[in-house]
């Protein structure tokens, strides 16, 4: 650990170098509490190029707390729709809320107000207090906990709790409390600049003299890896109804964790937005997705629907590999399905729904009627 002379060098350097060198990101030309947290929540699954634009056209159409919470969620979804993670743009909304009935619409200052609201945990709650209410309070994330393993010369897994008390207690040390908002953005900058997972730039570091892991040659296997976890392996069975207007329906998202723990049938992987009927296969596809038509009550007890494979897709989402194999149904009538919503097939991928579900749709409407013919079951 630094003291003294040494700590008041590395905090002049790390900040000036952050002074000079960071990047203009649009969160980081304002104070306002709101727009922090929205770029903290979207940035937590996100890379920064990615998040910009859609940080840019949410704080346009919803350009402060209240206009959030007042908002219809289906808008709200379809403005995260591609960004994943959707319970972050629920939590949010419903922090929003929660903000405007409790706190007047203002932003809560108070570190137990902060992390009472939903999705804000403690390294939400340290970023939005530090950079917008100048509070002492270091964020540790994945890239502050790098820069932190090497700095220190920590060896082992990073995520055990032991090791982030650590690792926490270390960041509150190095917090220079004159900037601490400048402070958490500067090591978390070094992280996500200089000091990346592979060949960090050592060279251009402006803290490298304080670095045990430059010295002892070993910064770019620190931190050591964690053991992965299996991929699982996933098969799901879609199904896509048009009727002569080319129009199908989508499921409603379950309204609450206890319907989607329930409803085993509709896996959680596309449930959480509107998607097209859908069932987790180990055995026959078709068959099994028939019976669950069967269940949701889409005519398939009459034995009357035909189901046509539209290809395959792949999806990964964390340590799941996913398979889908969307089957076409073509019928006179859609089926009046409790909840669900008719469109046009070619709107699909314009309305608030997952990447999964929008790759299906593409599927299904590129499906060659011969080649459909050929994969009937
Ligand atoms: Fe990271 Fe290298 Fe700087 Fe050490 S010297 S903090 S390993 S970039």
């Amino acid at each position: 650990m630094l003291h003294g002379y040494d700590l008041a060098t590395f905090r002049k350097r790390l900040l000036g170098w952050f002074r000079q060198f960071r990047r203009d990101l649009p969160w980081r030309r304002t104070n306002d509490p709101y727009r922090i947290w929205l770029s903290e929540i979207m940035l937590q699954q996100t890379r920064v190029a990615v998040a910009i634009p859609y940080y840019e056209r949410f704080l346009e159409r919803f350009p402060d707390i209240q206009t959030l919470a007042a908002a219809p969620q289906e808008e709200v979804l379809r403005l995260w729709s591609g960004l994943g993670y959707y319970s972050r743009a629920s939590n949010l909304q419903k922090a929003a809320q929660q903000i405007v009935g409790r706190h007047g619409g203002q932003f809560p200052a108070r570190e137990e107000e902060v992390l009472a609201l939903p999705g804000i945990g403690n390294y939400t709650a340290a970023a939005i207090l530090s950079i917008a209410f100048g509070e002492k309070r270091a964020v540790l994330d994945g890239n502050v906990a790098r820069v932190l393993a090497r700095l220190g010369a920590l060896r082992g897994e990073l995520r055990t709790s032991q090791r982030c008390q650590r690792l926490q207690q270390n960041a509150n040390s190095y917090l220079d409390p004159q900037s601490p908002g400048d402070w958490n953005q500067a090591m978390m900058e070094l992280g996500a600049t200089l000091c990346t997972p592979k060949s960090p730039r050592c060279l251009l570091c402006p803290v490298s003299q304080f670095c045990e892991a430059r010295k002892l040659g070993i910064a770019e296997s620190l931190p050591e890896k964690r053991k992965k976890r299996a991929t699982v392996e996933v098969t799901l069975a879609v199904g896509v109804f048009t009727d002569g207007n080319g129009r199908t329906f989508l499921l409603p998202p379950p309204v609450n964790s206890e319907e989607r723990a329930s409803a085993d049938h509709v896996p959680t992987l596309v449930s959480r937005m509107w998607h097209f009927p859908a069932v987790s296969v180990t055995g026959d596809p078709a068959a099994k997705l028939r019976a669950y038509l069967r269940k949701l009550r889409c005519g398939a007890g009459k034995g009357n629907l035909r189901l046509i494979r539209a290809g395959k897709v792949r999806h990964a989402v964390t340590y799941r590999d996913i398979t889908v194999l969307p089957y076409r149904i073509e019928v006179k009538k859609l089926p009046h399905v409790s909840g669900a919503k008719q469109v046009p097939l070619v709107a699909v991928s314009s309305l608030p729904v997952s990447n999964l579900t929008r790759k299906v749709a593409r599927a299904a409407l590129l499906a060659e009627p011969r080649a459909r013919e050929k994969g009937e079951r």
